[in-house]
Order: C-alpha cells, then structure tokens, then sequence
C-alpha cells in the first residue's frame, strides 16, 4: 500500500513557509532539512503560503515565480511528492471560509497582543492590514483544515502554535463537538543562521544571504565576501572560531576532522581566513552539487513541477472538503 494512504504511526505534520522564491542556507539548515527528515516518520503536509505572503508584499508580480523557484528547491533537496503533500494555499479556498469561521471565535485582543503583530506593525507601520492581524488566524486555519496532528515550532511561533490551539477549543466548545483536531506542538530547535555580514539572521532582504542554488562562482564569491572574527586584522593574528560565521557554517558543511583542525589552526594563526573561506566554498559547493543537479534537471519542465504543486493540492482539497463538511455540520449551516 502507497504510504500516501495509510497514516505514518506519528500522524500528520503541517508546516507552511512564505514564497520567497530560491531558498538560501539559513531556509534550508533551518527549515528545509528538517522538513526532508520528518518524512521518515510523519505524512506531511508542506504548504507555500502565498495568501499570507500577501500581508505583507509591496509587489505581487514575483508571487507566481517566487512559488515555483521555492517549490524546485524543496523537491531538489528530498521532498517526496508522492507521499507528501506539497501544494499552494490558494489552490485550496476552504482555507478562506475555515478562516472566517474561527475568526468569530476569536477575540481581537488576543490577536493585537501577540508579539508577531506588534513587531510587523513597527516594520511596516505605513500598511497595517486586517489581514495582518488575521494572519494567526488563516494559520490555525491551515493547520487545523488539514487535520494536522503535530506542528514543528521554533521558539518565535510558539505564540502562533498556542493561539491555534486555543482557537480549536473554543470552536469545539462553541459548537459541542471535536471535529477539530488541537495540534500537539512539536517544540524544535531551529539554528540561527547568521548572513555573510556574520551579524544578523541571514536574509533575502538584507542581501546578506547565500543562495543554495547559487552557482560553484557565485557562492564563491559570497563566501569570500564573509565577516569573519574582527578583531582579526593581519594574517598573523590568532583567530577565535568561537565568534566566527565562517567556522560555524563549517560545522555543517566539513567533516569533523577538517573541523577540528581549523579549530586548534586558527586559534594560532597556522590558517588564514581567506584559505579557511576557499576551503568552506568547496565544501558548500560539494555538499550541494547533488540538488543542484536535481534542480537544473527539475527545472528543464516546469510543466511538472506545476503538476506536482496542482497534483498536491488537489490531495489536500480532499482532506480540506472532508473537514469543512464536519465543520458545516457542527455548526449547523444550511
Ligand atoms: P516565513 O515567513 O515563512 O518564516 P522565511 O523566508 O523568513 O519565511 O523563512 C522560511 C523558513 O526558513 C522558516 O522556517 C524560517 O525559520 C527559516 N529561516 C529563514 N531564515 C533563517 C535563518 N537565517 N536561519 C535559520 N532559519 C531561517
């Protein structure tokens, strides 16, 4: 039997990124990897949020782009379509209807106070949307239409994930009925990555960012460009790796024994940061030599990405139908 049909002992994960169209080395050591590995134990449920990219997009012309640059590098890097469900958000409305539902069962307040909303309100003050104020909201909505049994968190939507929860139980008490599924939070540790500038989280917006699909020059290049220990000026100054971006990425991309090495060579000048970055760029660029080809291969039809993206969201609007009939049942629509 496929395992598409018969439920993984573990139950259902859900999880949904924003389309921020080709991924970069913090998406993937801090979301992607994770994603590929809870295949082994869960179905999975993957979604591109495009109706919550929405809330806070200035432009809308890279959407469709964006969703399709983000879907090939998700396949490329080991999500299994034929047992995972992979889709748009938009291609499976009902989340819209469940969305006006559990929003009359949730109280503005709630929504106002939550951390999330406060920090978008201070970064986008000039556009503070209903919709960004519902975007908890459509999120239980996501979770809860795909009857999701688990929801991997990291510390900042652990908010989210509790406000889903609550939303579940009061529509279930509201309507006296269990039709809604309250998601266990699958607390994770998410690494931080840090950008090229070795200072904030590594970002698209902050154009300090290394693309996963970057060619072998061009991660060469942003690699050489890293900030490494400043207070290392000359060639012949000690390092510290311990406040090295460079140094921690080599911790996921070398082996343990170059690791180790650069480690004792740094600390005594025995390397220099331009050979320690060279040798961090060769590492990248054979670490993802495998989903880069499978991603130049998937990338030669589109055609089929889209029908994977088509084909997974009309498996999720089978699930998504099944629960709103339950919910137009408990709460009584005609
Ligand atoms: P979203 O709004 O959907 O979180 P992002 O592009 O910010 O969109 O992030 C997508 C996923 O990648 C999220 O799970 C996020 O935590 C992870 N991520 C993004 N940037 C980093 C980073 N610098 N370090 C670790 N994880 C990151």
């Amino acid at each position: 039997m496929p395992s598409a049909t018969k439920r993984k002992k573990k139950g259902r994960v859900f999880s949904g990124a924003r389309p921020t169209g080709r991924q970069h080395l913090g998406n993937y050591l801090g979301a992607i990897k994770n994603y590929v590995a809870l295949q082994d134990d869960y179905d999975c449920v993957y979604c591109i949020v495009d109706l919550h990219a929405l809330t806070t997009l200035e432009t809308t012309e890279n959407l469709r782009q964006n969703s399709y640059e983000m879907a090939l590098d998700w396949l490329a890097a080991g999500i299994r379509p034929e047992e995972t469900i992979m889709f748009i958000q938009s291609h499976v409305l009902e989340v819209t209807e469940l969305h006006t539902i559990l929003s009359m069962v949730t109280p503005l307040g709630k929504l106002t106070d939550l951390p999330t909303f406060k920090e978008k309100v201070r970064q986008q003050p000039h556009n503070i949307n209903y919709g960004l104020v519902g975007y908890p909201v459509l999120m239980a909505a996501d979770i809860v239409l795909y009857k999701s049994d688990a929801v991997p968190v990291g510390v900042d939507q652990q908010p989210h994930l509790e406000f889903t929860r609550e939303v579940v139980r009061s529509f279930n008490y509201r309507f006296n009925t269990q039709c809604l599924i309250e998601p266990e939070m699958k607390a994770t540790e998410f690494p931080k990555v840090l950008g090229i500038d070795g200072v904030q989280k590594m970002s698209k917006s902050l154009n300090n960012h290394i693309e996963i699909a970057a060619t072998p020059e061009e991660t060469q290049q942003r690699v050489m460009q890293m900030v490494t220990d400043p207070q290392r000026m000359r060639r012949t100054d000690p390092g510290n790796p311990d406040v090295c971006n460079v140094f921690t990425l080599h911790k996921s991309f070398s082996s343990p024994e170059e690791v180790a090495n650069i480690n004792v060579e740094c600390r005594r000048a025995g390397i220099g940061c331009v050979d320690c970055k060279k040798l961090l760029a060769k590492n990248l660029n054979e670490h993802l030599r495998g989903f880069r080809q499978r991603r130049a291969e998937l990338d030669r039809n589109p055609d089929d990405v889209w029908d994977i993206l088509n084909e997974g969201g009309a498996r999720a609007k089978r699930i998504a139908q099944a629960t709103m009939q339950e919910v137009h049942a408990a709460i009584g629509l005609p």
